[in-house]
C-alpha cells in the first residue's frame, strides 16, 4: 500500500514508498557524475554488500542520498538535487523508521568526507572532480578540533565505511541489483528497529 495524504507513512508502507522514489525519480542526474541518483545509491549498496557488511550498513549505503528527495516526504525543498543540506534532511526523513546507526551514516556522510580528507592522505586524491568541488562548498577538510570532535561518534567506523561505498558508487556502466533486491533487507531493519521499541 502506498502512502498518500490519506494513508500516512508507516512501518508497513515505508519500503514501498522508498521504492517508488527510486522508481520515479532515480533517473535524475547526479550532478557532475556519470551515474543517475538511483545508480549511485544502488552501486553504493552493492559495494557494501560485496564487502560483506551487515544488512544495516547495506541499507545505510543504499539510502544515504535519500535527502535529495525531501520534497517526496512533504518537506520544504528549494530544489532537491541542489540541496546543500541533503544529509541532514535524509536523516530527518528516515529517523522515524530506522535506527541511529543508519541515520548517523546518512547524517554524517558529508562530514565523513571532510574527516577523511583531513586524516587520510590518499583519500583526497581518489575523490571525483565533482566531489572535490562540493568539498570546498562544504567547508573543506576538517580542522584538528573538528576531527577530534567527529571521532567521538560511537558509529564513526560505520560512517566512514559507508562514505567509502558512497565514493565508489560513481561508475559508468556498472550493473547492480535493483531496489527490489534490497526491499526485504530494508523491511527487516525497519521491523527490528520497531521491535526494539523506539
Ligand atoms: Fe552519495
Amino acid at each position: 500500500m502506498m502512502a498518500t495524504a490519506d494513508t500516512p507513512l508507516s512501518q508497513q508502507n515505508i519500503v514501498a514508498f522508498l521504492g517508488d522514489i527510486f522508481e520515479r525519480r532515480g533517473g535524475e542526474e547526479y550532478l557532475g557524475e556519470p551515474v543517475t541518483m538511483a545508480q549511485h545509491m544502488l552501486q553504493s549498496a552493492s559495494f557494501a554488500e560485496a564487502a560483506e557488511e551487515p544488512d544495516i550498513i547495506v541499507v545505510a549505503a543504499l539510502l544515504h542520498d535519500i535527502g535529495h528527495f525531501t520534497s517526496e516526504f512533504g518537506m520544504f525543498s528549494m530544489q532537491d538535487t541542489e540541496d546543500k543540506y541533503h544529509e541532514e534532511a535524509g536523516a530527518t526523513v528516515l529517523q522515524r523508521f530506522f535506527p541511529e546507526l543508519v541515520t548517523d551514516c546518512v547524517r554524517y556522510h558529508v562530514a565523513a568526507k571532510r574527516y577523511l580528507c583531513a586524516t587520510d592522505a590518499e583519500y583526497f586524491g581518489k575523490l571525483s572532480a565533482a566531489s572535490v568541488h562540493s568539498l570546498n562548498l562544504q567547508g573543506g577538510p576538517m580542522s584538528a578540533a573538528e576531527v577530534a570532535d567527529f571521532a567521538k561518534n560511537a558509529n564513526l567506523q560505520a560512517i566512514l565505511r559507508v562514505r567509502r561505498y558512497d565514493d565508489a558508487g560513481k561508475l559508468a556502466d556498472f550493473e547492480t541489483k535493483t531496489f527490489s533486491h534490497y526491499a526485504p533487507l530494508i523491511q527487516q531493519v525497519v521491523d527490528d528497529h520497531h521491535h526494539a521499541g523506539s
